[in-house]
């Protein structure tokens, strides 16, 4: 018969996750025996705290993996014996995958970043790149700027504490190139582009996190908000002329990877983006 595989989502309040859908669509198109669980902390009535068993007792069922998302992407860490490098610089892991060599993190997030915004900004100047939220998602996303070339990232999000700490976690990596911001309409004139890791866009964070008369026709704009995918941000700076790329690619992405991870073989891209649209 044809290989078979059995993946997971590990979170919270993922019940509408496309996610599922994307894996088996493209499981089933390969023809592999491919099956997606959803372990909803929420909907079985666990704890934060039953993160361990869960783990162990999804590894014995024979799972080749799991995804994991909020509210454990930086829990999950200590259940597992390796992790990735870039899993390793962010603090923070997406995907898991069972092996021989025990359980190894991944942050899949972080490449999906790099692979829209290198596919749907080609070319894009990033000289000086203005980030707004530098919470779970704005991790992995940093790292992404900074690992595609980026220049000087200046970080804007009110928690202080969280924008020191991603700075300073990323300087480590990547020299002295981080900056938290203080003054943003200096911070968005000096900016090539902008980025948008904050929920604002959302239909619960309506209005956007960047002050709107500050962007300029010539700033090209990322959103990682995925719902809606036409964000408020993203619609004003294409009323401007603004060169944009939406949350989409991210989303999509992130799953091309940790499929790839499961499974060793690599995902059709195209067929990915359909069965995201149809999940
Ligand atoms: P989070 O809560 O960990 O971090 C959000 C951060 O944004 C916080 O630090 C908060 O202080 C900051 N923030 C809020 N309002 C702000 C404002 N006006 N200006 C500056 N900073 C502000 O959330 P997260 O997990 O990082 O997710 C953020 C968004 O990104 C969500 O909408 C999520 O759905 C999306 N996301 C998308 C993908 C994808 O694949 N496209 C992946 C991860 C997250």
């Amino acid at each position: 018969g044809p290989a078979r595989f059995r993946v997971g989502l590990v979170g919270r309040g993922i019940q509408a996750s496309r996610t599922p859908g994307m894996h088996e669509r493209e499981g089933a198109r390969l023809g592999l025996s491919y099956e997606y669980r959803l372990i909803d902390f929420d909907a079985l009535g666990l704890a934060d705290d039953d993160l361990a068993d869960a783990v162990m007792l999804i590894e014995a069922a024979g799972f080749a993996g799991i995804n994991v998302t909020h509210p454990f992407k930086q829990a999950i860490i200590a259940e597992l014996d390796a992790l990735a490098p870039e899993a390793a610089g962010i603090g923070a892991v997406n995907t898991v995958v069972f092996s021989e060599q025990g359980r190894v993190g991944h942050n899949t997030d972080c490449w999906g970043f790099a692979e829209s915004f290198r596919e749907g900004l080609p070319g894009a100047p990033i000289g000086t790149v203005i980030q707004f939220g530098a919470g779970g998602g704005g991790a992995a996303v940093a790292h992404a700027l900074l690992l595609s070339g980026v220049g000087r990232l200046l970080l804007c999000d009110p928690d202080r504490e969280r924008t020191e700490a991603l700075a300073q976690r990323l300087a480590q990596r990547f020299g002295p190139v981080v900056a938290a911001v203080s003054d943003v309409r200096l911070a968005l004139r000096q900016a090539d582009g902008i980025v948008n890791a904050t929920p604002m866009g959302m239909a619960k964070y309506p209005g956007m996190a960047v002050p709107p008369e500050a962007l300029e026709a010539r700033h090209w704009v990322a959103d990682i908000v995925y719902f809606p995918e036409e964000t408020a941000l993203l619609a004003h700076a294409r009323s401007l002329g603004c060169r944009v790329v939406p949350g989409t690619g991210m989303a999509i992405y992130q799953a091309v990877k940790a499929f790839e991870l499961f499974t060793g073989q690599a995902p059709d891209r195209a067929s990915m983006h359909e069965h995201f649209r149809a999940a």
